[in-house]
């Protein structure tokens, strides 16, 4: 864990805690205090107004795979970008996306190494140049900390999701076995179900629809369903 850059601040376990003490001080004072996730693990209340979280929702599908294609030197610039807030919102939502998760993981994990090693290279320099860089470099560290925390988070959902297909699909696979069909062949026997019901409830509808595309391809109505339609209007 990293040590929190604002000890003094009150920190909330959850950002809901903190959100319920963003509203009673609002109520209060008047003052609009925005929840965020500090480094530390806890969360914490600013005055500063935070970035919306991003989500693979605001990437251009193919953008995504784009970027998936990109060797490693080009991915990384990427990634750089995205930990200094540059960049289209979209372009870094690529990386959130979960064909781009894993290597993402792997590119904070190699810059975490980089930054740890050149911090302790030199953590005896005393010059007011390395203090400076120290500032700087401690910034970035904890940068790196929340993106991989993110990336963490993003991939525990991906995983969940994954756990719960393969669940449904045995599942429905056990119910097709158990009534001696394909999962296949029972999808289609709902569907059909509900084609019949959906006749059955709109039937004049249906019927005046046929009708419609029977004239659209100059054919001549069928007397079934011009009665449907008179048997229905009555
Ligand atoms: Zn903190």
């Amino acid at each position: 864990m990293t040590a929190c850059p604002h000890p003094t601040k009150s920190r909330f376990t959850t950002r809901a805690a903190a959100d319920i003490s963003s509203r009673r001080v609002r109520l209060s004072t008047d003052i609009q205090l925005t929840p965020y996730e500090c480094v530390c693990t806890w969360w914490h209340l600013t005055k500063n107004t935070v970035e919306v979280l991003l989500t693979a929702d605001e990437a251009d599908r193919a953008d995504v795979e784009y970027v998936a294609s990109l060797p490693d030197i080009d991915f990384r610039e990427i990634v750089v970008a995205d930990l200094r807030g540059q960049g289209a919102r979209g372009e870094r939502a690529v990386l959130r996306h979960e064909l781009n998760l894993r290597r993402w993981r792997r590119q904070l994990g190699q810059l975490v190494a980089d930054i740890d090693a050149q911090l302790h290279e030199r953590k005896n320099d005393t010059s007011l140049e390395a203090h400076d860089w120290r500032k700087r470099a401690v910034n970035y560290s904890n940068t790196l900390a929340l993106r991989l925390e993110e990336c963490r988070r993003l991939r525990a959902v991906v995983h969940a999701d994954a756990f719960r297909k393969k669940d449904h699909r045995r599942r429905d696979a056990e119910i097709a076995a158990a009534a001696g069909a394909t999962v296949k062949e029972l999808r289609q026997h709902a569907g059909e179900i509900a084609v019949g019901r959906l006749i059955d409830a709109h039937g004049s509808e249906f019927a005046r629809y046929c009708a419609e595309e029977y004239l659209a391809l100059g054919l001549t109505v069928p007397d079934r369903i011009e009665r449907h339609i008179k048997d229905s209007s009555v």
